[in-house]
Formats: C-alpha cells, sequence, structure tokens
C-alpha cells in the first residue's frame, strides 16, 4: 500500500515526498511541515457520499463501528488488520436552539458537534486512532506527547486499552485540569511534568523522541489530522450530506482548523462535494498569536509563499518578550501553534476568518452550552462565543446553517464550572475576578438551606 500513501511537504515549490514510514514528521529538503499524501487515481474512491451510510448495517465489523474507520476509504494510509480503534468517533451533531438564541441566530440553524462522546472525552481520539495506527505500521515500542492535557489523556487511553505501546506524557507545570491529569495517571502513562508551560513542553519532547526513537503524536504528526477529518465527515453525514456554510472551531496548535480544510478540499477534488463551507477560527485573547497574525497582520497562505519573515519576527518579539499565553481555556493555551501554516492554507481554502474572545466570554458560553444539554470545557466553548461574535458583526447571517465544534467534554475541567457557577454575580471579585474574568452572566448557585425540613421545602418552592 506504500505506494498509494506517502508524506509530502505542503510547500508547493517544494512538493518532496517522503516514505510512509518515516516518522520524522518534517520535510528533509526545506523544513516544512508534511502531509499524508494518496495516489486518488489508484485507490477505489467512493461516487458518493452515501456509500458510507451503508457500513452502519456492518457495525458488527469494529473498523465500521468506529465512527472514524469507517470513512477508511478517505484516508487509506494503513491495511484494515493494522487499524488500532477502541470505538472512538461515536459522536453528535445536534441542533441547538437554545444556543442559537443566546448567539442570535434563527432556530434550527445552528448545530453542535459534540466531540466530549469519545472514550477520552475529547475530539483527539479522532486523531489518535490514525497515528497510533501508524505507530503500529512501524512496530514502534513507545509514544510521547506533550500536552495542555487532552492528547495526553487519548495517547495513554490508547495505550491503555491496547497495551501495544508505553505512553509518555509530558506535562507543563501549573494549568493543567484534573480532569486531564487524573486520565493520564489512571490509564498507567509515565507522566513527565516539566517546569514550563506547554510550549516549553512540545520543544523538549520533539528533542527527545528524537533522541530517543520515540513515536510522536504531537499534531505536527500529520497521520492525526487525517483521523481529524472524519469529525466533518460524520457532520455532513448528520446534515444529510448538505454542506454548512459555516464551521466554528476552537484554535489551540491549529490541528483540527488544518485537517478540516484538508478534508474540504480532498471532497472537493475528488468530486465529492461541491462547494467549501467557510471556517471560523476562535482564539482565546490570552493566546491569540494566529488571530494577530491573521486579522492584524495579513498573513495569508498566498499559494505556499506566506511571508516568513512575518511570522518569524512574531514569533521572536514573544521570545523576546518572554510572553507566555493565558487564558482559563487550557486546551487552547498555546502561542506557537505548529500547524499554523496548513491553517493559512485552510482558511485560504475555505475563506476562513479568525476570531478572539476573552475568557469572561468563554465561561459565558459555556455556562449557555451546558444549559442546553452539552456540557462542555471552557476551550469548546470558545467557539459559541466567536459565533455570537461574528453574528453581531454581521459576517454570520442568523440564517446560515453554522456548526460549532465541542472539542472536549464538560468533567474535564470541573474546577472552571464550579468556580463560575460559585460566584456571587454581584460582589464578584473572587477565584475567576483574579484570572482576569469580567462577570459571571449564568451562575447557578448552590442554595444554601439549614438542615430543616420546612425551610428545605420553602427553598424547593421558591427557586423550582
Ligand atoms: C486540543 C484541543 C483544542 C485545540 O485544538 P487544535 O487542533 O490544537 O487547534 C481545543 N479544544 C480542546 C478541548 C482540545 O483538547
Ligand atoms: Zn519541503
Amino acid at each position: 500500500m506504500s505506494d498509494l500513501a506517502f508524506q509530502q511537504c505542503i510547500n508547493p515549490r517544494c512538493r518532496a515526498t517522503v516514505d510512509l514510514a518515516d516518522t520524522s514528521f518534517r520535510c528533509p529538503a526545506c523544513g516544512g511541515l508534511l502531509d499524508v499524501a494518496y495516489d486518488w487515481d489508484r485507490l477505489p474512491v467512493p461516487t458518493s457520499l452515501r456509500h458510507f451510510e451503508g457500513k452502519w448495517a456492518t457495525r458488527t465489523d469494529p473498523l465500521d463501528f468506529s465512527g472514524v474507520w469507517r470513512f477508511r476509504e478517505l484516508f487509506p494510509f494503513a491495511p484494515d488488520e493494522r487499524v488500532m480503534t477502541i470505538g472512538e468517533g461515536q459522536t453528535l451533531c445536534q441542533r441547538a436552539d437554545g444556543v442559537a438564541a443566546y448567539v442570535g441566530m434563527r432556530p434550527g440553524c445552528l448545530y453542535l458537534q459534540y466531540e466530549g462522546m469519545n472514550p477520552s472525552g475529547s475530539f483527539k481520539d479522532n486523531g489518535m486512532t490514525a497515528a497510533f495506527t501508524h505507530a503500529r505500521t512501524v512496530g514502534a515500542r513507545r509514544a510521547a506527547c506533550a500536552s495542555t492535557g487532552n492528547t495526553s489523556a487519548s495517547l495513554a487511553i490508547y495505550c491503555a486499552a491496547t497495551s501495544l505501546m508505553r505512553a509518555v506524557i509530558f506535562i507543563g507545570s501549573g494549568k493543567i485540569s484534573y480532569g486531564k491529569l487524573s486520565q493520564a495517571l489512571d490509564y498507567g502513562a509515565l507522566t513527565v511534568q516539566i517546569a514550563g508551560d506547554f510550549d516549553d513542553a512540545l520543544r523538549r519532547v520533539q528533542e527527545i523522541s528524537r533522541q530517543l526513537g520515540i513515536y510522536l503524536v504531537n499534531s505536527v504528526n500529520p497521520f492525526r489530522l487525517e483521523g481529524q477529518k472524519t469529525i466533518m465527515f460524520r457532520i455532513l453525514e448528520a446534515l444529510r450530506w448538505e454542506i454548512p456554510d459555516w464551521i466554528v472551531v476552537p484554535g489551540g496548535n491549529l490541528g483540527n482548523v488544518s485537517s478540516f480544510g484538508k478534508a474540504f478540499a480532498e471532497l472537493r477534488d475528488l468530486g465529492l462535494i461541491d462547494r467549501n463551507p467557510r471556517l471560523a477560527v476562535v482564539n482565546a485573547s490570552g493566546a491569540d498569536t494566529f488571530y494577530q497574525l491573521y486579522e492584524r497582520h495579513g498573513l495569508r497562505w498566498n499559494g505556499g509563499d506566506f511571508d516568513r519573515a512575518k511570522l518569524d519576527a512574531y514569533m521572536k518579539a514573544m521570545d523576546v518578550g518572554d510572553l507566555r499565553a493565558d487564558t482559563l481555556a487550557s486546551a487552547i493555551e498555546i502561542n506557537r501553534p505548529v500547524n499554523l501554516p496548513k491553517a493559512l492554507r485552510a482558511l485560504d481554502q475555505c475563506g476562513g476568518v479568525v476570531r478572539e474572545v476573552s475568557d469572561t466570554e468563554i465561561l459565558d458560553a459555556k455556562a449557555r452550552v451546558g444549559a442546553g444539554g452539552l456540557g462542555c470545557e471552557p476551550a469548546s466553548a470558545a467557539s459559541v462565543a466567536g459565533l455570537l461574535k461574528l453574528v453581531k458583526e454581521g459576517i454570520i447571517a442568523p440564517s446560515d446553517r453554522v456548526v460549532c465544534v465541542l472539542t472536549g467534554h464538560l468533567l474535564k475541567d470541573p474546577d472552571a464550572t464550579v468556580a463560575y457557577h460559585s460566584s456571587d454575580p454581584k460582589t464578584f471579585d473572587e477565584k475567576l475576578g483574579k484570572r482576569g474574568v469580567k462577570r459571571v452572566a449564568f451562575a447557578n448557585r448552590a442554595v444554601q438551606v439549614p438542615n430543616d425540613l420546612n425551610e428545605i421545602i420553602k427553598a424547593i418552592e421558591l427557586y423550582a
């Protein structure tokens, strides 16, 4: 199969090809990012997306049961017998009229793609099953990642569930949420906490995996992005193969947006869709490198000739000023997104925009998502907060059809949720205030009552 799938430099001037089994994940000629590429002309590609609905009838086959691998004809890099699946991708695209009202959209126009239903509770499992499969095809014994939490939880669960590899996880000190850390520990991963933040941890893990020959599963790994394409395939399927007007996604390392752009570009090339949705990426304002470069400094893909000097100068200034990412949305607390060039390409292909939202806006949006019946972690709610902004600006119309990706489960970060709901809206000066949150619009505080039957009944009659 190896000549039908290979790795290829994304730089159109270079286009160097790399063997499918290579695990350095950098172009040997120019140092650029790699795609997984396919010789589609020689591969059996379905003639219609409806083909995939047929797989619901063969769900006793674990590959057809997986919400990722049942689309495997659209990322055919591994033979079936090498695939490592733990039933990922059984996720939900739910119409969300309550949240639509909050952001100023019409009923029936907003859908939430809830990736919290994955085995480890975040969308990361879509990519991890693909990277893990690749790692297995190259005979890796150990796999490593740096993580703000969800990548490590995902890697750890695949290692635990399959006992094929040992997980080595690098986390920064400080802001990893307890839900995520508890997963890595419980699934038995070797967890290395280094004195530094995510960006530091990512730099170290790249050095160390090179030196020790450990398989790297950070999103610089292009195989992960292949699995993440299926989030879009499932959305299209849920919408009866109609193309939405907008996909809105939080931006951290920019793996998702890159993979979504690639998914739509390939579906177009294969003649399976006739137009692309637009893509909106939402940064937290405390980690807004992509927003700054794309919207403020006008950085564009420009056919692959993007302004590297501008990008380097921006990164250098961050280094010199020792600027650190800072947001309660820990999953997107990233100032040096590794997939930035691929994200530029995706926005170019899909008419993209980037916005930034404050932690205050994120937490309010998160509370509305919860009240609408789908809980998410703070980073995920950035998509809804960003949508609210784009509707206000008139970029997204109230009647557009929009899908926000909810990237992770509510229970990933219970501290943030409890701090929000226990804040007193009037005397708002507590924990969250110290972190820069300005207001709590939708707090649902616990009602304090004495241990007395009549008082309890009184309280229930008053509030419910
Ligand atoms: C990893 C992660 C993100 C960021 O996704 P990227 O692909 O790195 O941009 C957003 N939300 C959650 C919950 C995540 O785990
Ligand atoms: Zn190259």
